[in-house]
């Protein structure tokens, strides 16, 4: 999509959702309950939560400067273990490995634990487009799958979804009984996807980290989908960002409880899985086969920008997604990516390309919330002005955008100049608002009749007459 189009979407789907009441309090209730799990878990459970963030931060930052390295000691141990490893360049070479896979294997059904990097790479759509039948097994997943919709949320892909929505949703797709009650929603979806695992002949997974000195991936959750993903099928694929590296086993001592509780105020995530390779000779279950899909797609640019290297640490906990105001306003959808929040606005232009989705690299107030939580001390904001320098390093924005940054950096130091432009002001947010699509029509914000400064003059003077 050009690049003035997938803008004005955003905007427009932005202004949708910021003036809808009910998609507000839904996201900010689920929030509300989110913050006071972390905080109580934070508390309980770290002796000290910001020591345990700068010990986090100092061991994925050495992994990632270490990152060449550290992935062919993976790949070396992996290939030991029986894995057979690709290294997919972008998006098209990741997607073709798995679909060769599925070729060469028969494969029919598939399902898939959650992953965003095999959102990032659209393989759904890929695997449909051959004839396979995929199911997603998260709950989450599962929801937004049969809504049609993309994940609302790295971690909670269904936040934007009440009980009766989801009820609602079961019953016309699954034909189960009318019900809100979760209960038996999750008992429905059990059912359904019990059969789902049984019948199929290949398991998608992500990969939470990649643990380098043994060639191992590690999977946590709370459902025990991804487990059975990868234990039924008789094949298992795991699409990884080269991102994913940890260096030892040890390591997972302190990011199993780090990612638990930023990203669900767990202790610990219900089942936390490693997987070194295939089945052996002599076990009763497992893949005959297992892959591991190491995926680059614009992360080797990031690695090669000293200043945004460090986003390579994210663990995808989704904290800085929560902590947003903008998220918490807007909401996952409006920014049409796999990664939405202030690590999608980060990553995403470096993914997907510049001119294209620079636009999330302004979709911040750079207040610093998403830096202040973030558990591995990422400075998201500073990455977000270091995106929007990039930008214009490029001349990736448009012309109009530019041209109005130049005015504004020309009048604002004036106050005498903005005054006397105040009447234009006025007359373009009201043009802007005639302009508007009619459902945006009265919701875009006026200029205000009367500047700030003119109205405390005559605040002061009232205040010395009387
Ligand atoms: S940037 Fe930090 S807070 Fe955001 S998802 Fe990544 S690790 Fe979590």
């Amino acid at each position: 999509m050009a690049l003035a189009g997938e803008y004005r979407s955003f905007l427009h789907r932005s202004c949708v959702k910021a003036a809808d009441a009910s998609h507000h309090l839904k996201i900010l209730k689920a929030i509300a309950s989110y913050d006071t799990a972390v905080e109580a878990m934070k508390k309980s459970q770290f002796e000290s939560w910001e020591r345990a963030r700068q010990v986090a931060a100092s061991v994925k930052r050495d992994a990632v400067s270490r990152l060449p390295e550290l992935l062919e000691q993976f790949e070396a141990k992996a290939v030991e273990n029986g894995v057979e490893v690709v290294w997919a360049a972008d998006a098209a070479e990741a997607r073709a490995a798995v679909l060769d896979i599925a070729r060469a294997n028969g494969v029919r059904q598939a399902v898939k634990s959650k992953s965003m990097t095999t959102e990032e790479i659209e393989l759904n759509e890929a695997l449909e487009s051959i004839g396979v039948k995929i199911w997603e097994t998260d709950l989450g997943e599962l929801i937004v799958q049969l809504a049609h919709e993309r994940p609302y949320h790295i971690v909670t892909p269904a936040m934007h979804k009440s009980r009766a929505e989801i009820g609602e949703l079961f019953h016309r797709t699954l034909g189960t009984p009318l019900t809100d009650n979760a209960e038996e929603l999750t008992q429905a979806a059990r059912v359904h996807l019990r059969e789902a695992f049984c019948s199929a002949e290949l398991g998608i997974t992500g990969a939470n980290f990649l643990i380098a000195s043994l060639g191992a991936v590690v999977l946590t959750e709370n459902e025990g989908n991804a487990r059975l993903t990868t234990a039924c099928p008789r094949i298992h694929v795991a699409v990884a960002g080269i991102e994913k590296i940890l260096p030892r086993l040890e390591d997972l001592e302190l990011f199993l409880p780090l990612l638990a509780t930023s990203g669900t105020g767990q202790q610990l995530t219900c089942y936390n899985t490693i997987i070194r390779g295939p089945k052996r000779s002599g076990e009763p279950d497992g893949p005959e086969k297992m892959y591991v899909i190491l995926l680059d797609n614009g992360r080797s640019s990031i690695y090669a920008e000293e200043k945004l290297r460090v986003s390579l640490t994210c663990i995808r906990c989704g904290a800085c997604l929560n902590a947003c105001p903008v998220y918490r306003l807007i909401g996952g959808h409006a920014y049409n990516t796999a990664y939405p929040g202030p690590i999608g606005s980060v990553i995403t232009p470096h993914l997907r390309g510049f001119p294209g989705w620079q636009h999330m690299s302004s979709a911040s107030s750079l207040c610093g919330a998403c830096s202040e939580v973030c558990p591995v001390k990422i400075d998201l904001h500073r990455l977000l002005l270091e995106n929007r320098w990039h930008a214009h390093r490029q001349r990736t924005s448009s012309i109009i955008w530019r041209l109005g940054f130049w005015a504004w950096a020309a009048v604002y130091p004036h106050r005498k100049c903005l005054q006397m432009l105040q009447p234009f002001f006025r007359l373009g947010s009201r043009l802007a608002g005639l302009a508007a699509p009619r459902d945006l029509r009265g919701r875009i914000p006026q200029v205000a009749g009367r500047s700030f400064s003119e109205l405390w003059q005559d605040y002061e003077r009232k205040r010395t007459n009387s």
